[in-house]
């Protein structure tokens, strides 16, 4: 097969080998991928300078090579902070009114993406498999084809697509999608984020698409747009569960849970994960069920992220409020019903979270796929499963139909679904596990990498 370039925001640089708790996730299927066959991994070092220079670090780790960019400061405000993630972000995550039209991070967003295809065009060879990688580098097929660029080039979107009519609120919108049209092949999570942008190219842009192949002609050009949902690694999964740290932690949170159920969520703190609405929707458990105060107590993992962003400080407020407010109306000397902890774990001690947690709440108001619900079946015990509660607005609940499906907008269907999953008997909880499990193991990250990559190399050929 050819080399493979793979350019997203950031890099995972791969662990040294034998280094403690190998890599797993998109970031070890990507490394296992360059490994077999060889390649480049581009990208934003995370570091920051006063003054762009274009300089490109070259390492090589453990079989991968990785180059990575410095970025100035004003690429930082206006790409990463601004049209990345007050602009893009919001928006696909059909966020209108958290979605910043700025015109500075506009051309923030066009002059680094421009700075990343002069810096790693020299590095492409002519026959590599190009795969760019989510919502930072949407234009950047198109920047790499004003290069004279003819490689095969593939774009996968990890967040959602909104629909059309959301999406032409952005103003440049066609400009965007045609840069995109430039791809060969473009990836989805799921079949609606993939529909909403076949209706876009069809409605707004006049292409000729064909829905059954997935097929885009605009403009005498021809891309092919598909759905390839992304897994865990399942492996990788199974092995942090056989480790000392998972156990330590699923033993430290039991010993204090006692008597009552554990309930557990684990999201970055962003407004798409539906934080605030949960917290409401548990509160309305409480009101309903006063008594249950003494079966039920709510674990919230929350590790901030995108802490430069305004909205991203106004829900870390909002949700200390309201878990505040829940507390202070439920406790006893002996119990409060919502922990709320705000810093991240690593993934052996969330997989001994998960295993502890009778029940897993993952209820997000817009996700590409979450990963966090995959995870929570991958450990649980097959002969004593918990309950997954799953948003149906999340990419997962298309594969994970099994789950108890929720409306995360809605405090009654939250504190029904959270009801239901307390009394659920062991012979439902064991079906509605073995039905996702299923998905959940074979429908692996390994599995998504290698028909991303297989598809990229034939597509248009078949
Ligand atoms: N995660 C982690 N430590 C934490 C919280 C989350 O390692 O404290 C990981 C989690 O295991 C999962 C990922 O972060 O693999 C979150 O992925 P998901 O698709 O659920 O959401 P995203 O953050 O990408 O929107």
């Amino acid at each position: 097969m050819s080399r493979l370039v793979i350019i997203s925001n950031r890099v995972a640089v791969p662990k040294a080998r034998g280094a403690a708790g190998a890599q797993g996730g998109l970031a070890g299927a990507l490394n296992s991928a360059l490994k077999k066959n060889g390649g480049i991994w581009f990208g934003w070092s995370g570091g920051e300078v006063d003054e762009f220079t274009g300089k490109i670090d070259i390492q090589r780790n453990d079989g991968v090579t990785t180059a990575t960019l410095d970025l100035a400061t004003q690429d930082i405000d206006e790409y990463y902070n601004g049209y990345a993630n007050s602009t893009l972000w919001p928006l696909f995550h059909y966020r209108i009114d958290l979605t910043e039209y700025e015109n500075e991070f506009g051309k923030g967003y066009e002059r680094v993406n421009e700075r990343f295809a002069e810096a790693a065009a020299p590095l492409i060879e002519q026959d590599d498999l190009v795969w760019v990688h989510d919502y930072h580098l949407l234009p950047l097929g198109e920047r790499l084809r004003s290069r004279g660029m003819k490689n095969r080039i593939g774009f996968f979107l990890h967040t959602p697509w909104p629909p059309t009519r959301l999406f032409v609120s952005l103003p440049y919108h066609e400009r965007l999608v045609r840069t995109m049209l430039e791809y060969d092949l473009i990836g989805f999570q799921t079949d609606p984020w993939l529909d909403s942008f076949l209706h876009y190219c069809r409605k707004e842009l006049g292409a000729d698409v064909d829905e059954e192949s997935g097929r885009i002609v605009f403009d005498g050009r021809t891309t092919y747009a598909r759905a390839y949902p992304i897994g865990i690694d399942w492996d990788h999964v199974q092995s942090q569960m056989n480790t000392g740290e998972a156990r330590q932690a699923g033993q430290r949170l039991l010993a204090s849970t006692r008597h009552r159920t554990a309930m557990i969520g684990v999201d970055r703190l962003d407004y798409s994960k539906g934080l605030p609405e949960r917290i409401d929707g548990i509160g309305r458990f409480f009101d309903q069920n006063p008594e249950r105060v003494r079966d039920l107590v709510y674990i919230q993992i929350a590790p901030p992220s995108r802490e430069d962003v305004d909205s991203y400080q106004k829900i870390r407020a909002e949700l200390e409020q309201k878990t505040g407010a829940i507390n202070g109306a439920r406790s006893e000397v002996d119990i409060v019903p919502i922990r709320y902890v705000n810093k991240g774990h690593s993934l052996a001690e969330l997989c001994g979270f998960y295993r502890a947690s009778k029940i897993g709440l993952v209820t997000p108001l817009r996700d590409g796929m979450n990963l966090v619900a995959k995870e929570y079946v991958a450990a649980q015990d097959p002969e004593d499963p918990g309950v997954l509660i799953l948003s149906s607005f999340a990419g997962a609940a298309e594969q994970l139909t099994d789950a108890v499906l929720v409306n995360p907008h809605s405090r009654d269907d939250l504190s029904r679904a959270i009801r239901a999953a307390l009394d659920m008997p062991l012979e439902e909880r064991k079906r509605r596990y073995q039905a996702m499990v299923k998905s959940v193991r074979e429908e692996n990250v390994q599995q998504w990498t290698e028909n991303f990559t297989a598809d990229l190399a034939g597509v248009g050929t078949e």
